[in-house]
């Protein structure tokens, strides 16, 4: 649970590339922030100075009450999903969902516990002995969504998730997420190109273009001041 706030941010690639100028952002705790626009607007960009996976150029980035511009991404307790969910492919469900708190020297007895538990709430139980290539893109999903929760990060990035399932498993993945957020009720920030992913998602949607917010409001006055 933590706030997150930008400051000024900027970021400028190799090349003199200005990908985020000037983004200001107040995003409240337990607040589930969608990030939209097209492509090459600078959402994946923003989302990856927030996880730490790219350097801020210039201005603040605080999580909670810290200001983290120099802090390791495993430090800032925030876990990120990606669109092509990164599973190892030679380990199992449970191992995937276990790695990373086996990496930070987690107890056995409380990994077992926490795996477990995650794997309840997403309802994948009956794959943990699974390798990743005899899931469907749906439980992949889950078990990428399961790898963060086992965390038990304040803040959950989420770029582009479900941009790889078919139209009917992404409407329902939706729901799942929220299900998910308004149970874990903590800070969800979460990045698409699709308008409609957009509105029924966010309780605030952030339009960017060009490397520039346009707009922060609630979807209804999105919807009613486009
Ligand atoms: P979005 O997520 O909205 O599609 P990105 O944040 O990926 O946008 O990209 C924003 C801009 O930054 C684009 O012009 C893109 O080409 C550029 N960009 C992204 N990553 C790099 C990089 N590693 N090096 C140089 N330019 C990059
Ligand atoms: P080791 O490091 O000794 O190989 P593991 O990390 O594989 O041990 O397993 C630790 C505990 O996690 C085991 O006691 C077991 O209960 C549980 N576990 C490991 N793999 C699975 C799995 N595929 N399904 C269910 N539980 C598992």
């Amino acid at each position: 649970m933590a706030k997150v706030i930008l400051k000024n941010i900027y970021k400028v690639y190799p090349g003199n590339v200005a990908a985020v100028k000037d983004v200001n952002l107040n995003i409240e705790d337990k607040e589930f922030v969608v990030l939209v626009g097209p492509s090459g607007c600078g959402k994946s960009t923003t989302l990856r100075m927030i996880a730490g996976l790219e350097e801020i150029t210039s201005g603040e980035l605080y999580i909670g009450d810290r200001l983290c511009n120099d802090v390791a991404p495993k430090d800032r307790d925030i876990a990120m999903v990606f669109q092509n969910y990164a599973l190892y492919p030679h380990m199992t469900v449970y191992e995937n969902m276990a790695f990373g708190l086996k990496l930070r020297k987690t107890p056995k007895n409380e990994i077992d516990r926490k795996v477990r538990e995650a794997a309840k709430i997403l309802d994948i139980e009956h794959l943990l002995d699974r390798k990743p290539k005899a899931l469907s893109g749906g439980q992949r999903q889950r078990v990428a969504l399961g790898r963060a929760i086992v965390r038990e990060p304040k803040v959950f990035l989420m770029d582009e998730p479900l941009s790889n399932l078919d139209a009917k498993l992404r409407v329902q993945m939706r729901t799942e997420i929220l299900k998910l957020h308004r149970r874990l009720n903590t800070t969800f920030i979460y990045v698409t190109h699709d308008q409609t992913e957009a509105m029924t998602m966010g309780t605030r949607i952030v339009v960017m273009k060009d490397g520039v917010v346009q707009q922060v409001d609630t979807p209804k006055n999105i919807y009613e001041n486009p």
